[in-house]
């Protein structure tokens, strides 16, 4: 058979298997049919489809040619046989001989030692390996690339029928996909348990129509999509929206421009429309294809860059299918979103309507971590592979407290964590007892405790933990979630409403920090290469400080003659720290001059967020109201570890004695100098971390309030100098990090949570 002859059997072929697609039947007989269709069209004399049990295991599902007793018994590891092979590697074996290759296995249940060659090719979507479409022949014969490619255009049209569910889930065939339990282990990035149903922050499309009679009509509508996609690409990079990208996103549309402009992208797709593909299955099987070739790539980079290409295979199959994105009114009861990633802007979009958050990647010290702490949305993260398993709507539980997320659980599940929720319950109850009472340790020492918050709808809060105040306002979140820059009305109304709401107690108002991964869709930016370094936070407040003095202005308005405290953020140098200070003192002197109501008193203080500012001169420390240590930050710098990269993040923690000597540091300094010291940073919420800080010297935490009943407990059990005893003694014994130390104290604490 020559190739061209091949070609226009394949096309034939999937025409053929069109008919059984809109056949009826159930599952099984689709996949007999489909067995005889591709062994007839093929001259073969197998043909064997053998679909995933679970990622381990494979089991012959339909054959023509072997034994039909074998099917639904036999089943292989995939690290057994040369179909095993198939699946492991994700790509084909062409085998002449294939006793002789390495890895054979013989399975006598299907006879399968008369056959001498064997052709196998993965049957994957999206990167899921579903299972191997085999040919054989008895005689000898290398199989042509042309007939691995029919064969591997099969591979993907049941895929896709496996995807829609219409060769599975009915008589002896595997179940549908995307219907039985699946538990993820993740990274806890914030803690609850959450019921509810899936939302897809990205739904995936379903392909209903893989083949087509009609090629040119395929490629036309492949071309016309194209040239629709790399429009969309050029009009944000060119038009007047460029101005309002921030660098990634620009970096991604300009690696979207690259590849919707590559000619050897289009011309595999236009390949596999000659196939017999239709456009979206042709377009689906590029994206597999890609996708199973990055992932083997050892080089993380590549890896990266494979996330943009499939972002933008994601928006072809859109245009084509005309499937769109979630509509935010059509959300679940109960919404779980899951994702691969997230910014802070998109999560802001969401609101507090979610009940729980999941995502494939994310970090533990990002922005948008912290925006579902505020939220106290529970936030697991680094659950490789939920994206393509969830379906919208599917039921699902989260469970930090093993750090895992329950897909679709069964009714012993399910029930398990409604008791662990009852418990969790009367645990909060317990921290509700003491909500009036004072953190008051063992030794005397009265350790205040603040809320962090920056969204109004965190306000209620203040109340209901019993904390002494707001220690730390982020007033960038209100610019993160506008697509305008907020007026300075509008910002003195916002700072009004969180004074009433916080009805006489201390609220520290943080002046914006913005830049890094808080982008700000309205304003223009240099690329620059590390962004956590780079113009954000009170670098660009005094580079534009027309933007500073307006803040003011709008804090001084919305104070309406009662206290206020503001701080700024980022600062390096008691020379920055004097200039702002500078600019919210005229600002004042005018209020004053003008004859407007100014606050009742002013505190001016400083977040230490960069360890060069804990070594500024005494006059520093004098001049500032306050010192709150940011911590998020402080511990990047510190140890050179980017808080948003989990590889790197994770290797240290706040209990690490050089970062607790550190910390000791600032606090005798501000001691010395009679410098109020808070800390802010999200550690604090960790009681072991905050029971530590608090014995280095730190007076006052601003915490997420979730957490506050509970740091107030352990707090409340222990002895502070008898835990920096411990921490010295570890200091001494020349130890690298306290976690040892630490852990037995807490023995001792839980023990009392009753
Ligand atoms: C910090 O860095 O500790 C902090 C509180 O600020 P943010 O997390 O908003 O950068
Ligand atoms: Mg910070």
């Amino acid at each position: 058979m020559n190739e061209q002859a091949l070609e226009i059997s394949s096309q034939e072929l999937l025409l053929r298997l069109n008919d059984t697609l809109a056949s009826q039947g159930d599952g099984q007989e689709r996949l007999n049919q489909i067995t005889e269709i591709v062994a007839h069209s093929m001259g073969v004399d197998v043909c064997s489809i053998y679909l995933h049990r679970d990622p381990k295991t494979l089991e012959l599902c339909a054959t023509k040619g072997l034994n039909p007793e074998a099917v639904h018994v036999t089943r292989l590891r995939v690290n057994e046989g040369l179909v095993g092979k198939v699946s492991r590697l994700s790509e084909p074996v062409n085998s002449a001989d294939a006793p002789s290759e390495k890895g054979f296995r013989y399975m006598a249940e299907t006879g399968e030692e008369r056959f001498s060659s064997f052709l196998g090719v993965p049957i994957q979507r999206l990167g899921q390996m579903l299972g191997v479409l085999v040919v054989q022949t008895k005689e000898s014969r290398s199989f042509l690339n042309s007939e691995v490619n029919t064969l591997a255009v099969v591979a993907t049209v049941l895929a896709e029928m496996r995807e829609t569910g219409i060769i599975t889930g009915e008589g002896k065939a595997l179940s549908a996909l995307h219907t039985q339990p699946v538990t993820y282990n993740g990274l806890v990035a914030h803690d609850g348990f959450a019921e509810g149903r899936v939302l897809l922050h990205e739904p995936r499309v379903v392909i209903t129509n893989p083949v087509s009679a009609n090629p040119e009509k395929e490629l036309t509508r492949l071309k016309n999509a194209i040239a629709e996609l790399r429009g969309t690409v050029d009009y944000l990079l060119e038009s007047q929206m460029q101005h309002t990208l921030s660098i990634e996103q620009r970096e991604i549309l300009e690696t979207y421009r690259m590849f919707a402009n590559s000619s050897g992208w289009l011309t595999r797709m236009e390949g596999n429309i000659a196939t017999g593909l239709s456009a979206e299955a042709a377009v689906e099987k590029e994206q597999s294809e890609a996708r199973a070739r990055m992932e083997k790539s050892p080089d993380p980079y590549l890896r990266d860059r494979f996330h943009d290409l499939d972002d933008l295979f994601n928006r072809l199959l859109r245009i084509l299918t005309g499937q769109g994105r979630n509509i935010k009114d059509d959300m679940p009861e109960n919404p779980i979103l899951i994702a691969r990633n997230i910014g802070p802007g998109e999560l802001l979009e969401y609101g507090k309507n979610l009940k729980g958050i999941v995502l494939e990647e994310g970090s533990v010290g990002s922005h948008a971590t912290i925006i579902a702490r505020a939220m106290a949305i529970p936030l697991i993260i680094h659950v490789k592979g939920i994206t393509t398993e969830a379906l919208n709507d599917d039921v699902i539980f989260i469970d930090s407290e093993n750090q895992s997320v329950h897909l679709r659980p069964d009714e012993f599940v399910a029930s398990a964590i409604h008791n662990r929720i009852e418990m969790a319950e009367s645990v909060k109850a317990t921290y509700a007892k003491i909500r009036n009472l004072p953190a008051l340790t063992k030794d005397g020492k009265n350790i205040g405790l603040y809320i962090n918050a920056g969204l109004m709808a965190e306000l209620p809060n203040l109340e209901r933990s019993g904390a002494e105040g707001v220690g730390l306002f982020r007033t960038e979140l209100r610019f993160l979630n506008s697509s305008n820059i907020p007026t300075r009305e509008d910002l003195a109304k916002q700072y009004s409403q969180v004074l009433d709401s916080a009805g006489g107690k201390r609220v520290i108002f943080r002046t914006v920090d913005i830049g890094s991964d808080k982008m700000v869709p309205y304003m223009k930016r240099e690329e620059e290469p590390n962004p956590a370094m780079g113009w954000r936070a009170i670098r660009i407040s005094l580079d534009k400080p027309g933007f500073l003095r307006m803040q003011c202005q709008a804090l001084y308005n919305g104070a309406k003659g009662r206290p206020l405290s503001i701080m700024f953020p980022m600062v390096s140098s008691y020379d920055e720290f004097t200039q702002a200070k500078k600019i919210c003192l005229i600002q004042l002197e005018r209020f004053k001059k003008m004859g407007k109501v100014i606050p009742e008193s002013l505190e001016i203080g400083a977040m230490l967020e960069t360890p060069s500012l804990a070594f500024a001169p005494d006059d520093f420390y004098k001049s500032t109201d306050f010192i709150s240590i940011g911590g998020n930050d402080l511990k990047q710098f510190f140890f050179a570890a980017d808080r948003q990269n989990e590889k790197v993040r994770s290797r240290y923690h706040a209990l690490y004695l050089s970062y607790l000597h550190f910390i000791e540091y600032i606090c005798n300094r501000c001691k010395e100098n009679k410098t109020k010291v808070s800390y802010c940073g999200e550690d604090a919420g960790n009681p072991e971390i905050a029971i530590c800080l608090a014995a280095m010297g730190v007076e006052t935490f601003s915490i997420r309030s979730a957490s506050l009943g509970r740091v107030k407990h352990y707090l409340r059990q222990v002895d502070l100098e008898e835990i920096k005893g411990l921490i010295n003694t570890a200091r001494s014994e020349g130890k690298t990090t306290f976690t040892e130390g630490i852990k037995q104290v807490m023995v001792r604490c839980e023990s009392s949570v009753t």
